[in-house]
């Protein structure tokens, strides 16, 4: 369905931009580029900046005309860094995911146009659009790096993509230590800790297996308050596993059998 939607850059004059457009197209599944008259290209510097998604340049379309980029596509979008440059049908970044993906879900073939680093997409061109999209930045400052905009929409369309197809929108599970390290400690480690607890505390002469005067009890409910994790268990095992060896070796200079 991806394949349905490509990203158009008119009259790009950094190569450098181009490469940046062709990585943030790349690492959100899109695969189609088309090039209108860019200053400079091929060009080693979008290699360089393409960091990887060379593939993506070598496969680019390079045409002379916006016309001859948007042949075969019946949903045109176009991007301004400017708010409502002329009365237009105007569309945010989600809602123009939202749009490409439906439609290139029907089989339509559809088209995200920007334009030139400097001047943007002439009036002619915003014209050739059926909506144009507005990245809400700040109006103070509200022009982003031409392979910015790429980005965020991309982003937008891969957004829209993931829900549409059901699939996950946040990454999948890996158990890896940091996560498993996240989970909350278990009631059979939480009893293997209150043991090594109440053995040190005896062991440094604060509790007194005689007079206990529910000390454990009142520690148990102040750490079942506070939702240990495993990584924190370990902290504290290992403070009492210090704990111990301080107290034995003080034991040890004094004699104490
Ligand atoms: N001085 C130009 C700036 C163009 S920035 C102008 O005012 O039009 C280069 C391109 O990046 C734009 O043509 C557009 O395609 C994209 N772009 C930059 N900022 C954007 C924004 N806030 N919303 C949508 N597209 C933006």
């Amino acid at each position: 369905m991806l394949q349905n939607i490509r990203v158009v850059l008119v009259g790009t004059s950094h190569p450098g931009n181009i490469g940046g457009a062709a990585r943030a197209i790349k690492t959100m599944g899109l695969s189609r580029l088309y090039l209108v008259q860019p200053e400079e290209f091929p060009s080693s510097v979008a290699v360089a900046r393409a960091s990887g998604a060379t593939d993506i340049l070598d496969n680019a379309t390079v045409v002379e005309t916006l016309e001859e980029a948007l042949v075969g596509c019946s949903l045109v979008l176009g991007t301004s860094a400017r708010d409502r440059r002329i009365p237009w049908p105007l569309l945010d970044p989600r809602e123009c995911g939202q749009r490409s993906v439906e439609h290139a879900a029907g089989e339509g073939e559809v088209a995200i146009v920007f334009g030139r680093e400097y001047a943007g997409l002439t009036n002619e061109e915003l014209q050739r659009c059926q909506f144009h999209v507005h990245i809400p930045s700040d109006p103070q400052f509200g022009s982003l790096n031409l392979a910015a905009a790429v980005q965020v929409l991309a982003y937008e369309v891969r957004m829209s993509w993931l829900a549409a197809e059901g699939m996950p929108r946040k990454m999948e599970k890996l158990e890896t230590t940091a996560m498993l390290n996240a989970q909350p400690a278990t009631m059979d480690e939480l009893e293997l800790y209150y043991a090594h607890l109440e053995q040190t505390l005896i062991d440094i002469g604060f509790l007194d297996p005689q007079k206990p005067r529910h000390l454990m009890a009142r520690l148990r409910k102040l750490y079942g308050r506070s939702g240990i994790s495993k990584l924190e268990m370990n902290i504290l095992r290992g403070i009492l596993t210090e704990t111990q060896k301080v107290a034995r070796d003080a034991a040890d200079k004094r004699g104490d059998d």
